[in-house]
């Protein structure tokens, strides 16, 4: 059998915040599925990317006052962490701002519309003429036109549930700068998805099945897409047949592709998004000196991407006519898991900060295996939801991997050592019979793990310890080990333990890659595949010195993992005290986070009135330097340029420059205010004691 050659994908973080515990699941459940691939000799490129364009993330930039190209590095220099230490093993993490996506998603954009599929119509949208852009549907508020809530999004009302267009609010208003948004028309390129040729190749592909016979699909997510197919609810609660066409392009100002021949037109962040698959293989085939056409190109080659429930639509109606009408490969499948909620509790939610903290458990010393094997031990080939529960967890790490698994090993491991020079014996009838057991499952358990029926694998290889237990309870080698003349036999049993230990971490190596290397090491055998359930270490083979391979999880862990952080606590405890200056003290940092933040106290050259502003004052500050620094800060309405002149404040010294409408800020000048003007006003800058030279650094 020749080997199969894969490209694997997980769905693309979007850069504007870092990992939380589903991506996590994420990349572990296509981690796992990858290394069996790897065990039974498959070639497989398994890549990922950031997801950088959008409107959110340059806004996101623009309140932080840096380029969102800065901030989207930013958000990538933290992924290695996470990456690294649950075993992620990606080939290649690239960004979709990367000259490959560019080119990719303009070429396959030409191409769809060489094929007759773009389309163009003139669209009425809200427009904000104090922030000069069109307002995408989450950053339009107001009062919701059926149940009349304020503060509404203007594409649902989190209120009563009703989806409606943002035209359809009542005194709508931008949410970036309050102004009352008004009506812009503008042109917009559409995928013409609803052409009869798009149709007809979605319908085919969405209920198909793939090279090897299976369905393309997963039963419960082509029946959903089906639904598609057959009627379609419009925002405004009307309804249509079949399906709609798509609307891909934005205007400027937008952090994007640009549209080709289309000046001021980017391509919607959905658009480019997945074409960052391509971009991230690309890239990775460009450093090996691969030929990235020729792959793609191979009749033989196999695509799939990991994604979670709810971006569905995108992978399977968007991103294969994209790929069908450009020319392209489609992919054979599209794996969809479902989400992960922690503790009964609510769906993981970045923008609630709440449930497992991935870095968190790392910090705490928490082994990341243990997680893996857990979330094995709950995913299957469906999109179910399934909950991380912290009584469950420690079972199964405790009971099963350690109790059932690690001990086969500590408890024969020793007696090879002590007794027989680390060397392995001869297999009586009875020993070889269960190792026949164990090695007649490995293709059951191999073809659960290629359909991704994770718990499955994992069970039934749990049922296989429970019989090589069986095994060691009947012998009872620490009773052997006490009797005389009963060496031989002594060492036939914990032989027999070894083998067994050998073929149960085969089974489990996907999951455990990093407990597997130590126990490849400690019976000095070279890495582990699939194949190898067929072999044996046999007799005389030597082992090594046998180390604790896993520590239990402890109560202690998991009661710190989900502490509720100390902010929290205050709140139950003293209300009243919860927000001093009418806001709650900032989650705690580290000294290292502080130092982070160079603090210099600055001498006050020159003070001046901004023409155009009556917020801003420009101050020219000495740092020490032997230049000076322009700083603009909004105390325009409490002090009087020629009162500060002179004076010495303390300055940001390392805030990335800021170009604003009057011209670079090079730095922040602090000063003390209620988040309430209007609860207290009044704004202080903040002078140190005299004495206080300029360039002093703040510790
Ligand atoms: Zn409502």
């Amino acid at each position: 059998m020749s080997p199969r050659r894969l490209f694997v994908t997980t769905a693309l973080p979007y850069a504007n915040g870092n990992f939380h515990i589903g991506h996590i699941m994420e990349y572990i459940q296509a981690d796992i599925w990858v290394r069996y691939q790897r065990m039974q000799g498959h070639e497989v490129n398994f890549v990922g990317a950031d997801d950088t364009h959008g409107a959110p993330i340059m806004i996101a930039a623009e309140k932080a006052g840096v380029t969102p190209q800065a901030f989207v590095a930013n958000i990538a220099a933290g992924r290695k962490p996470y990456l690294d230490g649950f075993h992620i093993a990606f080939d290649n993490w690239h960004s979709t701002d990367a000259p490959e996506n560019h080119a990719l998603a303009r070429q396959i954009y030409l191409d769809l519309k060489a094929a007759g599929l773009i389309a163009t119509k003139t669209i009425e949208q809200f427009f904000d003429a104090e922030k000069n852009m069109f307002l995408p549907d989450r950053f339009i508020k107001g009062e919701c036109p059926r149940c009349h809530s304020k503060d509404q999004y203007g594409d649902n009302c989190e209120v009563c549930g009703a989806v409606y267009a943002p035209t359809d609010l009542i005194n709508p208003y931008s949410a970036l700068s309050g102004a009352k948004p008004v009506l812009k028309s503008s042109e917009h390129f559409f995928f013409s998805l609803s052409d009869p040729r798009c149709v007809a190749f979605l319908e085919d592909w969405t209920q198909g099945v793939d090279a090897s016979g299976r369905s393309r699909l997963q039963p419960e997510v082509a029946n959903k897409v089906r639904e598609w197919f057959s009627v379609r609810t419009n925002q405004d609660g009307s309804t249509s047949e079949g399906l709609g066409d798509w609307d891909i392009s934005r205007d400027a100002p937008y952090f994007g592709i640009e549209i080709p021949d289309a000046p001021g037109k980017y391509f919607y962040v959905w658009l480019d998004a997945p074409v960052g698959y391509l971009a991230s293989l690309k890239n990775l085939l460009d450093r090996r000196g691969q030929d990235f056409d020729a792959y793609m190109a191979d009749p033989a080659l196999e695509q799939y991407h990991f994604i979670g429930k709810d971006i569905v639509t995108f992978h399977t109606l968007f991103w294969p006519a994209m790929l069908k009408f450009s020319g392209r490969k489609t992919p054979d499948s599209i794996f969809v898991h479902g989400f992960l909620t922690v503790n009964n509790g609510e769906k993981m939610s970045k923008s609630r900060g709440t449930g497992l903290d991935p870095l968190k458990y790392l910090s705490l010393g928490m082994n990341p295996e243990w997680l893996r094997y857990y979330l094995a031990a709950k995913l299957n080939a469906k999109n179910e939801d399934i909950d991380f529960n912290a009584d469950d967890f420690m079972a199964r790490v405790n009971s099963d991997l350690i109790g059932k698994y690690i001990n086969i090993a500590s408890r024969a491991a020793g007696f090879v050592a002590k007794r027989f020079g680390g060397k392995l014996g001869a297999v009586s009838a009875d020993g070889a019979a269960l190792l026949g057991s164990l090695r007649s499952q490995a293709d059951a358990i191999a073809a659960l793990y290629d359909s991704r029926d994770l718990a499955k694998a994992l069970k039934e290889t749990m049922l296989l310890t429970d019989r090589v237990n069986a095994y060691v309870d009947q012998n009872k080698p620490w009773e052997l080990a006490k009797q005389a003349g009963m060496d031989a036999r002594l060492q036939d049993v914990c032989t027999v333990c070894i083998e067994a230990f050998r073929l149960l971490t085969i089974y489990l190596k996907p999951v455990l890659p990093g407990l597997a290397g130590q126990v490849e090491a400690f019976l000095k055998t070279a890495p582990l595949a699939f194949g190898d359930a067929a072999t044996a270490l046999g007799e005389g083979h030597q082992i090594g010195d046998y180390k604790h391979l896993m520590q239990r999880v402890t109560p202690e862990q998991l009661d710190a993992l989900f502490e509720a952080p100390a902010q929290a606590e205050q709140a139950l405890v003293a209300p009243e005290t919860l927000a001093p200056g009418g806001e709650a003290i900032a989650p705690t940092i580290s000294i290292d986070d502080f130092a982070k933040v160079d603090l210099r106290i600055a001498r006050i050259v020159h003070c001046e009135a901004v023409e155009g502003s009556t917020k801003l004052l420009r101050l020219t500050l000495d740092v020490g330097e032997g230049k000076t620094r322009n700083v603009f800060s909004g105390i325009a309405s409490v002090y009087r340029p020629e009162d500060l002149i002179g004076k010495h404040t303390v300055m940001v010294a390392n805030l990335a420059p800021r170009k604003m409408k009057f011209g670079i800020s090079e730095g922040m000048v602090l000063a003390a205010s209620h988040a309430d003007e209007k609860a207290q006003p009044g704004i202080y800058v903040l002078e140190p004691v005299a004495g206080a030279t300029p360039g002093l650094r703040i510790h």
